[in-house]
């Protein structure tokens, strides 16, 4: 097939649909993005934790969840709490997700992810190097290759931790970790000083990188239009015409004038291309029920704080507090603190109990990171599939694909997923194994 005369139409200016619209206009297709929100990555790839995180891919899915269930749909303040119901969706998920916690399919996930991780890092340090320097600064991406340190306060769980550390190792695929005591954490950290006392140790991870979320789809936003890519915003899709199990248009309602193209457009209703790409996360799940598909996705609800940092004490390195289960990210002089895992709250409220929480915890590991009395706050659904794999695969159309499903780590996983979508299309051989990235596991 020649890329160059046909027309791909991305649903989505997230991470990931601006990922694969980047990866395909590369490839010398002809793309156009199809956005509802005013600007790119404005849901939930807006303020995440901004870790690239390629070395620390264990899926939620894993024998130990079952027997935390019980403390998860207890407890109310903990760091991860399920709030059951008896939606379909829900409890489809939770069957499925039940059904992946075994040794063999978390492991087998874990080395999928890390083949993942280690695709993504590869292409997005090739993307990054794409553009003139000024445009890093102009969008904010703040990125940097700051290793990552995962702090314990408990000597079972540094003890698991490090066992998670000899199998990645095992697995031959290049994972540089070690595990440290106490004191090597605060030698490597020294913002660590503060709760040296409350750590047993860590394991640190150096070649994990940190990324604002909403800089880098800014920063896709202008590869894309600079090499012929359209962005159109205010633009969302109802619906799709077909003609058997092919999408001849998407039914879309749009107000405003599209960017990199000089075209005007309000209120049209149809819109044509050759290819489509579900890339609209949690939505994902309604859209695709147009393309005759179901997709297995729950939104994992999570919030963060932003605080600035330019006088404080703020780790340099990225941490993650494995205690509370959240993790920290130095962006210039911004300190990201993001965490908490809520299943069956699917809203982006900013619920007052959780934020004051998050604070509390992030206060207690960096007293003297900034004001925590002024932060910016903010919460979003990470759209997860029950093992933890995204799903980049044909739909039941034959010209509709998706790439959804990246749950806790979609930025992390954005630009390798945009590789795999991009080989899809082109019907050359994958980078990696399709199979794990099928409906059919998700
Ligand atoms: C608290 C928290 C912390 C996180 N931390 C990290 C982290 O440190 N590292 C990491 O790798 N990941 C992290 N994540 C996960 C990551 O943010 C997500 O996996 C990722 O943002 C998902 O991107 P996406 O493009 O699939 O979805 P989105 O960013 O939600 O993009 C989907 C887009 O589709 C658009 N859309 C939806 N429906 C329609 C429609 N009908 N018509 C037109 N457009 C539509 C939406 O407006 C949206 O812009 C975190 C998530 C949360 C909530």
């Amino acid at each position: 097939m020649n890329p160059q005369t046909k027309h791909v139409c991305i649903i989505g200016a997230g991470i990931v649909g601006l990922s694969t619209a980047w990866r395909l206009v590369q490839d010398g297709w002809q793309v156009s993005v199809l956005e509802e929100g005013a600007a790119p990555g404005l849901v939930t790839s807006y303020a995440n934790g901004a870790q690239l995180s390629y070395s620390y891919v264990a899926p939620l899915a894993e024998p130990s969840a079952l027997t935390h269930l019980p403390k998860w749909l207890l407890q109310k303040d903990g760091p991860l709490r399920i709030h059951p119901s008896l939606s379909p969706t829900f409890l489809r998920w939770g069957l499925r997700f039940a059904s992946h916690c075994t040794t063999a399919k978390a492991h087998q996930t874990t080395r999928d992810l890390l083949d993942l991780g280690y695709l993504s890092r590869r292409v997005l340090r090739t993307w990054l190097a794409d553009a003139p320097a000024s445009w890093a600064t102009a969008t904010g991406l703040d990125y940097r290759t700051n290793g990552k340190l995962v702090v314990f306060r408990d000597s079972a769980a540094l003890t698991s931790a490090a066992a998670q550390v000899a199998y990645q190792r095992s697995l031959d695929v290049g994972c540089e970790q070690y595990v440290l005591s106490a004191a090597e954490c605060v030698e490597q950290e020294p913002a660590l000083a503060a709760m040296q006392h409350k750590l047993v140790g860590g394991i640190y991870t150096p070649s994990e990188d940190v990324v604002d979320s909403h800089g880098l789809c800014m920063y896709l936003e202008r590869l894309i239009v600079s090499r012929g890519g359209t962005l159109r915003y205010d633009t969302r899709i109802t619906g799709a015409i077909q003609e058997g199990r092919h999408c001849v248009a998407l039914k879309l309602k749009s107000q405003n004038a599209a960017l990199g193209s000089s075209d005007e457009i309000s209120d049209v209703e149809e819109f044509k291309a050759d290819f489509f790409v579900v890339a609209a996360g949690l939505s994902s799940r309604d859209l695709l029920k147009n393309f005759d598909t179901h997709a297995p996705l729950l939104g994992l609800k999570g919030f963060s704080i932003t605080l600035d940092c330019e006088h404080g004490i703020a780790p340099s390195v990225s941490i993650t507090d494995s205690h509370h289960k959240i993790v920290f990210a130095k962006l210039g002089h911004r300190l990201r603190v993001a965490g908490m895992v809520d299943l069956g709250r699917e809203n982006r409220n900013i619920e007052a109990p959780r934020m004051a929480a998050l604070i509390a915890q992030a206060r207690d590991n960096f007293p003297n990171a900034g004001d925590y009395t002024k932060v910016q706050t903010w919460a979003g659904l990470r759209p997860a599939t029950p093992s933890g794999r995204p799903i980049i695969d044909q739909t039941a159309f034959d010209n509709v694909y998706a790439n959804i499903g990246h749950g806790t780590l979609g930025l992390t996983f954005a630009a390798g997923s945009a590789e795999l979508l991009a080989d899809q299309l082109a019907g050359r051989p994958s980078s990696l194994p399709r199979a794990p990235f099928s409906f059919k596991n998700a």
